[in-house]
Order: C-alpha cells, then sequence, then structure tokens
C-alpha cells in the first residue's frame, strides 16, 4: 500500500520518535505548528476516523491511553490539544488515521 505513515512505521521512511510500542507509533510533526507538535498514530492502517469500527477501536482506546505520558515525553507542561483530521472538508492530507498532540505554548482558542 501506498501509505506514507505505513512507511514510517516500517522504517522505510525516518521520523523523530516521541514514542513507540507494539500498537502505536508518536512522532514530531515534520512541519510543526506548535512548540510541541506530535503526531500519534496506530500501526494498523486505518484511514480516518470514518473507519473506526469496534473490531478496531481497541488501538484507540489505547491511543488515549497513552497521549498523557506521549505529551509529557513531548514537552507539554500545561495542557495540549489532540485533534484528527478527517476527510476532505476536514483537510486530511495523509490518509492514515493520526491524532495531532499541539502544545508548549497557549494555543488560539479558535478551532476552524
Ligand atoms: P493532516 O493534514 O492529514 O491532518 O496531517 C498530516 C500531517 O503529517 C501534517 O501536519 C504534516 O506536516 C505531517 N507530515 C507529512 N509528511 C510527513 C513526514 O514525512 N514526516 C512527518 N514527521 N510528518 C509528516
Ligand atoms: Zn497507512
Amino acid at each position: 500500500m501506498d501509505c506514507l505513515f505505513c512507511k514510517i512505521i516500517a522504517g522505510d521512511i525516518p521520523c523523530a520518535k516521541v514514542y513507540e510500542d507494539e500498537k502505536i507509533l508518536a512522532f514530531k510533526d515534520i512541519n510543526p505548528q506548535a512548540p510541541v507538535h506530535v503526531l500519534v498514530i496506530p500501526k494498523t492502517h486505518i484511514a480516518c476516523a470514518d473507519e473506526i469500527t469496534s473490531a478496531n477501536s481497541g488501538v484507540i482506546a489505547h491511543i488515549f491511553e497513552n497521549i498523557p505520558n506521549i505529551a509529557r515525553l513531548a514537552g507539554v507542561k500545561n495542557g495540549y490539544r489532540i485533534v484528527s483530521n478527517c476527510g476532505e472538508d476536514g483537510c486530511q492530507s495523509v490518509k492514515h488515521l493520526h491524532f495531532h498532540i499541539l502544545g508548549g505554548e497557549k494555543l488560539t482558542e479558535r478551532m476552524a
């Protein structure tokens, strides 16, 4: 499959790793939009939030169970924002489900 994030998981494309276990990978965004900008992805290919089902949602729970630790490892000290863009209107550019963790400064109140 021609998926950028699957290639990062496979090690074919390098990344600045923040956290990894058997189910998920967290790495720094290549084009950060905040002082801390980390992407958290499932190692299984799920295209976007629309594709989350009762059969694959265990890894989503696992991501959220680990986000506080990932945010701490990334250097966040005073809160953060979690974002997942989905589909055309959501401006999703990489079609492998990912959660942005943004922080390291006071973010804007406006989200869209
Ligand atoms: P989306 O727009 O799909 O919500 O987010 C995709 C994110 O992936 C963007 O913030 C973009 O900067 C990031 N990104 C795209 N290509 C790469 C890459 O090769 N390496 C890393 N670390 N991030 C990438
Ligand atoms: Zn993928």
